[in-house]
């Protein structure tokens, strides 16, 4: 567990609480002190404050995203700093506005642990062992292996836009609606706002080379919310 954070006091409390909680938790104060403590100490999850001296947390976010696929959640100080965040490819997997409860952010952390990698698929694969490979149009999407191909090249996605892209393929012909989407990803004890789904799907949609509003791979149903596309 990392806990970035460029104020002490706060740091220290979430690092106390963390701590408490059972994980082992270190701090890091400024920005570039947080991505070498992500390369040296490669910690699960990272608790990364968006307003850090040195290097911005958005920038730190990209930075790690290239190394890592560990959970970031980023706390911001403004509500509308999440939908900011949507139009830019930073990969985290959730986001806490401040001011939170440490508690619940202790609690959401313990969600994102308690998710199994590849939740969406991984009972099916039990199951039936080897699943095949979903074609859409470019898109390939192998659940077995876990993997993306786009025009023949591997997409490196985060565990979240994995779980999302693995859960709407499995079922390509139904559209899923944002608490649907949370409940199979997130679990069903989660209760923050459906809005993070858009803000994943944005992300994936990028990655995918979609545009940010109609998707081919990922389209958007109106009054209900995401489907498959045909590519
Ligand atoms: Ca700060």
């Amino acid at each position: 567990m990392l806990v970035v954070e460029d104020e002490r006091t706060l740091a220290g409390m979430i690092a106390a609480y963390l701590s408490r909680a059972g994980y082992a938790t270190t701090i890091a104060y400024t920005g570039p002190d947080g991505v070498q403590a992500v390369r040296d100490q490669a910690p699960d999850v990272v608790i990364l404050d968006l307003g850090l001296p040195g290097l911005d947390g958005i920038e730190v976010c990209r930075q790690i995203r290239t190394f890592t696929d560990c959970y970031v959640i980023v706390v911001t100080a403004r509500r509308d700093e999440i939908d900011t965040l949507i139009g830019l490819s930073v990969g985290a997997d959730d986001y806490v506005t401040k001011p939170f409860s440490v508690r619940e952010l202790v609690a959401r952390v313990q969600t994102v642990l308690r998710r199994p990698r590849g939740a969406a698929t991984a009972g099916a694969a039990d199951r039936q062992g080897q699943q095949p490979v979903r074609v859409f149009g470019q898109l390939r999407v192998d659940p077995t292996a876990q993997r993306v191909h786009l025009a023949g090249d591997e997409v490196a996605l985060t565990p979240t836009q994995r779980d999302l892209l693995m859960t709407l393929s499995k079922r390509p012909t139904m559209a899923f609606s944002r608490r649907r989407l949370i409940d199979d990803i997130w679990g069903n004890d989660w209760v923050g706002d459906e809005h993070l789904v858009d803000v994943h799907i944005a992300h994936l949609r990028r990655k995918l080379g979609d545009d940010p509003d109609t998707g081919r791979y990922v389209t958007t149903v109106r009054g209900i919310g995401y489907r498959m596309g045909q590519g």
